[in-house]
């Protein structure tokens, strides 16, 4: 599709939603792609990109930064703690905070730095067995508890089952977010960023959509 077609879309689905135009940040997510595709997205001007794993970000975006000023880059993959002090290095935000021994580390890294990355808390809203993400019954404890620690919280973030309609997941991720005082909902993939955005997303993590399918079996 493209950048720009998706750009077209978001602005789109923005309007039929009554949001103001710019109020959806598009985080191109260029995790395992070819570089010479996301140096294309760079070379059109865009800034904002999402990444899955620690390691393949640390070796491709120190240069790029140098390259292209104003890139920021998402850690939206499942992280390990063993790679937390690695990531707030590296990453403008961080959307998978899911658990508590994770904010524990995130808070001790954040004092010693005196900054932090902005941080969503994943929630895993089917409640699949298999999926990162706390489970909504234990989303505003653990709010409390992230910000017991002095730990900004941007909003929240999920990534619905693919097999249901997303539609009730961005719903409910949009209620958690509104009953606990947090603006940043990030939801929405390359198949269902218009639904999110008609919830209520504040950023959409799109990335085949933009770039062309990923090739794991190139890594
Ligand atoms: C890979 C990934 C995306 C992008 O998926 P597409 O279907 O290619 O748009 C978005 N969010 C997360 C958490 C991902 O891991």
């Amino acid at each position: 599709m493209g950048l720009n077609a998706i750009r077209e879309r978001i602005a789109a689905a923005e309007a039929a939603a009554g949001r103001a135009p710019g109020s959806v940040q598009l985080i191109a997510v260029s995790k395992v792609q070819p570089p010479e595709r996301v140096a294309a997205v760079l070379a059109e001007g865009h800034r904002l990109y999402g990444e899955n794993y620690v390691q393949e970000a640390a070796g491709k975006w120190p240069a790029w930064r140098a390259e292209f000023p104003g890139v920021a880059v998402h850690m939206i993959g499942p992280l390990q703690t063993n790679k937390a002090k690695l990531a707030v290095e590296l990453f403008e935000a961080i959307h998978t905070l899911d658990r508590p021994s994770l904010a524990v580390k995130l808070a001790g890294l954040a004092q010693a730095r005196g900054a932090c990355p902005d941080l969503f808390l994943q929630v895993n809203t089917g409640a699949e067995p298999q999926k990162a993400g706390i489970l909504p019954e234990a989303l505003d404890g653990f709010v409390k508890e992230v910000r017991g620690m002095d730990l900004p919280i941007a909003g929240l973030m999920c990534i619905p089952p693919e097999s249901e309609d997303p539609a009730p997941h961005f719903a409910m991720l949009a209620g958690m977010a509104a009953r606990n005082g947090l603006t940043g909902l990030s939801m929405g993939m390359s198949s269902d960023f218009e639904a999110a955005i008609a919830a209520g997303a504040t950023h959409v993590r799109v990335g085949s959509a933009i770039f062309g399918a990923r090739e794991y079996a190139a890594r």
